[in-house]
């Protein structure tokens, strides 16, 4: 979709801070963190939300959820803990309608969320 903002970044159009790239993953750092680790982790092929992602089902919710965990190791954060978040839909504060978990961490994170 070349009117999607992460499908751009997915195909190196729109330049972000890559931490990680699988095949059908990619993991780059928030333009506005939230925590000392704050990465967005999309799949490259566009789906709208996390629903429509696991509707889909063809193994690749549970590629992201790998590498939302091997993004927490090579941060570090994995030990001391973290977040994966999947915002889905406009009540829960989705912006941007391409699929993207945020792993955060780095900091304490407080329950419930906001
Ligand atoms: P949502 O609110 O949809 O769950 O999350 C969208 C996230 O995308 C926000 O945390 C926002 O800061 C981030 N974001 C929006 N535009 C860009 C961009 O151009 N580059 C990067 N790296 N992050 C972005
Ligand atoms: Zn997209």
């Amino acid at each position: 979709m070349t009117d999607c903002l992460f499908c751009n970044i997915a195909a190196k159009e729109i330049p972000a801070e890559i931490v990680l790239e699988t095949e059908r993953a990619l993991a780059f750092r928030d333009i506005n963190p939230q925590a000392p680790t704050h990465v967005l982790v999309i799949s490259k092929a566009h789906h709208e939300n996390a629903a429509a992602l696991a509707e889909a089902d063809d193994g690749l919710a549970d590629d992201l959820l790998k590498a939302c965990h091997a993004v927490a190791v090579q941060e570090g954060v994995a030990e001391s803990g973290y977040r994966v978040v999947l915002n889905t839909g406009p009540g829960a504060g989705q912006t941007v309608f391409h699929v993207h978990a945020h792993v955060l961490g780095g900091r304490s994170l407080q329950w419930p969320p906001g």
